[in-house]
């Protein structure tokens, strides 16, 4: 394959792929051209509450028949960030299976005593003792972590608070602010890029939220494409300094293996600083 036709897809789920439990239609096409014309994709999720192999469950219950690799949540992008930081730590964690489990397989113990981490995700255990103890290990010098800051999330009977609006509480108590892991930070778009074994230019972003999926693309220099079958109308696009690339009503507009976006998105016309077959790219740009 030509170096310039290659493109690799980071998608986020919920919006792009389903609403609640219900499948957004025309998504099932989509991913199953993407298997079949064998391009390579990751969803990407700010949930940390489950494990990548129950998402992949959850999506082949749904009609997506994906496999736990097509997976990167922020809770295994917040493990390998610390394991990265400070190998075979500590943490002290209010979250559920995806992130303690995710944080084992990164060497990982989970203590309630001095951890090096307190690591926020999100969960319906929380209790008022369980924000109590965070906030005292963290005032005592534990490091605040969020595995990401969405302040809430879309439920099929309306709305739940989220991970940001857990870390906001034990914020303002110590007056500490969290390290953010999850969508937007650098931190998880560029691991996934770098699981997806794509370039930048290569990498395209597909998401229905300006201010973690699109923004998030925007910064490492992704292409972004955003949805409208999500949280997003296209009158609110005049409110963002920063635009996608494209905007589609929903990813059943993208044709089959993605033919329509070679001309839309070409790749390999912006400057890429990170190749990823350093021989393959000297033999294009020789
Ligand atoms: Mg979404």
């Amino acid at each position: 394959m030509a170096i310039g036709t290659k493109k690799g897809f980071l998608i986020d789920m919920d919006g792009v792929i389903y609403r609640g439990s219900e499948l957004i239609p025309g998504a099932d096409r989509f991913i199953e051209s993407l298997l079949r014309g064998r391009i390579p994709f990751l969803f990407l999720t700010n949930n940390s509450q489950r494990t990548r192999r129950d998402v992949a469950m959850k999506l082949t219950r749904m009609g997506v028949p994906v496999e736990p690799r097509h997976i990167f949540t922020c809770a295994m992008a917040t493990a390998r960030f610390l394991a990265s930081q400070k190998p075979h730590g500590t943490a002290f964690v209010i979250g559920e299976g995806g992130l303690l489990n995710a944080l084992h397989e990164n060497g990982y113990a989970i203590v309630d005593k001095s951890p090096d981490y307190v690591v926020v995700g999100e969960g319906r255990t929380l209790s008022f003792e369980m924000v109590e103890q965070a906030v005292q290990l963290v005032v005592d010098g534990a490091k605040l972590i969020a595995t990401n800051l969405d302040p809430n999330c879309p439920t099929p009977t309306g709305t739940r608070p989220g991970c940001g609006a857990i870390v906001k509480l034990i914020e303002e108590a110590t007056g500490i602010r969290a390290f953010s892991v999850g969508k937007p930070s650098p931190v998880m778009m560029r691991q996934a890029r770098k699981e997806l074994g794509m370039a930048t230019s290569e990498t395209i972003m597909v998401g229905d939220t300006m201010e973690t999926d699109i923004v998030g693309g925007v910064q490492m220099g992704y292409r972004t494409i955003l949805v409208l079958s999500g949280g997003t109308s296209p009158e609110d696009l005049k409110n963002y300094a920063y635009q996608p690339d494209l905007v589609l009503d929903s990813v059943a507009d993208l044709d089959e293996d993605g033919g329509m976006l070679h001309e839309i998105l070409p790749t390999m016309n912006r400057a890429d600083d990170t190749p990823h077959d350093l021989r393959e790219w000297v033999k294009a740009h020789a």
